[in-house]
């Protein structure tokens, strides 16, 4: 199920995370590539945060997941002030 972020209007759906919080991501699945420090985020389908890179070597690609909303949504710091 996908609602309207209330920042910037796009799309987001809510996963549920291992530790049975919500959080929005894009609906689309990236595929990432689980690295050690890696920088982006990523979720799983299972809900599982994996610290990524979202570029790399195709043949060597972890698999699909989902881009937090809040590393992708323009209006995202402006949300957390409030
Ligand atoms: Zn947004």
């Amino acid at each position: 199920m996908t609602v309207k972020c209330r920042g910037c209007g796009a799309p987001v759906l809510w996963l549920k995370t291992e530790s049975g919080k919500s959080m929005p991501v894009d609906p689309e699945k990236v595929m990432y590539w689980k690295v050690r420090g890696g920088k982006k985020r990523i979720v799983t389908p299972n809900g599982e945060t994996v610290a990524c890179e979202l570029s790399g070597d195709l043949q060597d690609a972890t698999g699909m997941g989902y881009v937090p909303h809040w590393s992708t949504c323009p209006k995202w710091k402006d949300f957390k002030k409030k």
